[in-house]
């Protein structure tokens, strides 16, 4: 293994620029070329690189983002893409790849090896925790820290005003940053994808917690849970059957990808970007490397890209203690 390449590919995640930063001082260590590609597969594809040495890393440690900027590649999802990506991977005389993504950019990593039997190792960067293989994706706990922040300063506002909030957070398909998040900040109920909860119920529990005295509250809904209505409309039935109270809506949004990762993100982004050049020196490729039990593991990619991972049923139980 004389040069590795390195790329960041989908929804950036802070924790990414740790990884890369890792990822150049440990080919260094160990005198490897590496090669950054810019914007994920779409740099590939054009052969958008550059030589990473350890200065071209200094001071991103605790910068959110990715400095080699990050993509969505409709082509690199046609084989002609990928023939032109290897091409690249040739020509610059790359010997394993880390791609350092969600599910999506795996997929894509997987079709490399399996197609030119290229050796790749995959970083899981993506704030929604929903990669099979490890307890922690690189980004979740900066998120988690970012949407607390945020819930605690819309409560100020739900207290000041005696109103009742619907905050959306992210997590199409999995309900891991509202659940975790919702707990942390004392959410009356926490609707995620995973769990069919009824309006009804949750009509009810709202009428309970006024009757025991409760003046405001905050739901914190998924992106993912959707019994056929958005956050808006949900809180729109609401409003219609509980009129005593003041509803109102709160999208997150884009802020929960960003920020300076936490101290968690930047230790886990550090061992995970060792394990990855170390593994592909050794040989142990299309894995992908996470946490766990606070151990570093490694895991088929074919496996972390197919697995699913739980909810949390304690967690579950435990939220729906302090509803009480
Ligand atoms: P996030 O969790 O933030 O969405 P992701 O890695 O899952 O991250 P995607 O947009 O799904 O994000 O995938 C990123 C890129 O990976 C795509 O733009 C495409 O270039 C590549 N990719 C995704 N799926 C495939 C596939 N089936 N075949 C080849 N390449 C793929």
């Amino acid at each position: 293994m004389k040069t590795i390449g390195v790329l960041t590919s989908g929804g950036d995640s802070p924790g990414m620029n740790t990884a890369l930063r890792s990822i150049v001082r440990t080919c260094a260590h160990y005198k490897i070329k590496c090669v950054g590609i810019v914007r994920g597969y779409s740099g590939l594809i054009e052969d958008n690189t550059k030589v990473l040495n350890t200065r071209s890393v200094r001071g991103i440690i605790n910068e959110g983002g990715t400095f080699l900027y990050s993509a969505r590649c409709d082509e690199f999802r046609q084989a002609t893409g990928r023939e032109k990506a290897y091409k690249t991977l040739r020509n610059n005389n790359i010997d394993g790849l880390i791609v350092i993504g969600g599910d999506g950019s795996f997929t894509g990593a997987t079709k490399l090896e399996d197609e030119f039997n290229f050796p790749v190792i995959g970083i899981p960067g993506t704030i929604d925790n929903d990669i099979y293989g490890t307890s922690h994706t690189l980004g979740y706990d900066t998120a988690l820290n970012t949407v607390m922040d945020a819930i605690d300063k819309i409560r100020d506002s739900a207290i000041s005003h005696d109103r009742l909030f619907f905050v959306e957070v992210m997590g199409k398909d999995a309900g891991y940053i509202a659940l975790r998040s919702g707990i942390a900040i004392g959410a009356q109920e926490i609707l995620i994808p995973e769990v069919n909860t009824k309006i009804k119920d949750l009509t009810n529990s709202l009428k309970n917690s006024k009757k025991s005295g409760k003046t405001s509250s905050i739901i914190v809904v998924a992106e993912g849970y959707k019994p056929e209505k958005n956050v808006y409309q949900i809180a729109d039935e609401i409003q219609e059957k509980l009129p005593n109270y003041q509803v109102r809506v709160s999208v997150l949004g884009h802020i929960q990808r960003g920020g300076r990762p936490s101290c968690f993100d930047r230790v886990l982004g550090t061992q995970l970007g060792v394990r990855a050049v170390e593994s592909l020196i050794d040989g142990n490729y299309g894995k992908m490397v996470g946490i766990n039990n606070g151990k570093i593991t490694l895991t088929e990619l074919s496996k972390a890209i197919k697995g699913k991972t739980k909810i949390n049923k304690d967690l579950l139980r435990i939220s729906q203690i302090m509803n009480t």
